[in-house]
């Protein structure tokens, strides 16, 4: 575990199992529909609730985006009403509010955080990516295989609740997990795809095997298109 020195939830922990180097990359991918904090709404689905079926449930996306997705969405704006936070958009408030207010941060995190997971699976996923995607897995972990495996065994181990992450830091592609709501924007790395290992993202079709879930979207749902996008902007 690699804890990041600082202040608050900097300390709270991000694993890294892979880092080479060159060329720098801004920070935070955007997203649509995410605008400002005052009017926050969730974005909608990328695919229909019952997409990801066999391998994740219209049940679990019901409960996990219609509940606590919304949830997040609810209090994140219920926490910036009347504020100048009401005037930022969600990732100033997640980078500013860093540190200084857990639960602003924890809301904004997990409302940026969910949409990213939504766009990290697609029904038909898995697969193998392409273009500078695969070329930039290639020269940094040697093979997708390596790749996969690193992001698989980071997410298993997260303990308690989490993400896994693949992102980019200092040009150089990493794999990373995070805490809670913890983003790895705020620990200076562009997310290209996350992985939700909280256990109500699988409980219900998987209960405690979290390995069954990961390799289920490993091999079946994970969106490297949406990963490669992320990696060019
Ligand atoms: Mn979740």
């Amino acid at each position: 575990m690699d804890a990041k020195p600082g202040s608050g939830m900097g300390r709270r922990n991000f694993i890294k199992t892979a880092a080479l180097g060159a060329a720098a990359v801004g920070l935070g991918a955007s997203l649509p529909g995410l605008a400002r904090a005052e009017n926050f709404s969730k974005p909608p689905l990328p695919w229909p609730e019952n997409a990801l079926e066999p391998y994740i449930s219209a049940r679990t996306i019901k409960y996990h985006y219609g509940k606590h997705h919304a949830g997040y969405v609810k209090k994140l704006n219920a926490a910036v009403k009347g504020t100048p936070w009401a005037k930022m958009d969600l990732v100033a408030v997640i980078k500013g509010s860093y540190g200084k207010d857990d639960d602003l941060f924890n809301n904004a995190a997990q409302v940026w955080n969910h949409t990213f997971y939504w766009n990290s699976m697609k029904p038909g996923g898995g697969g193998q990516p392409s273009g500078e995607l695969a070329k930039a897995i290639k020269d940094q972990f040697g093979t997708v295989a390596a790749c996969r495996d690193q992001l698989f065994d980071a997410s298993a181990k997260r303990f308690g609740s989490g993400w896994g992450w693949l992102c980019l830091r200092d040009g150089n592609l990493v794999v990373a997990s995070s805490s809670n709501a913890l983003n790895p924007m705020v620990d200076g790395m562009k997310p290209l795809l996350t992985i939700d290992v909280w256990e109500h993202a699988y409980y219900l079709d998987y209960q405690n095997r979290r390995g069954d879930y990961l390799k289920a979207v490993m091999d079946h749902l994970i969106n490297w298109e949406f990963a490669a996008r992320n990696l060019a902007i």
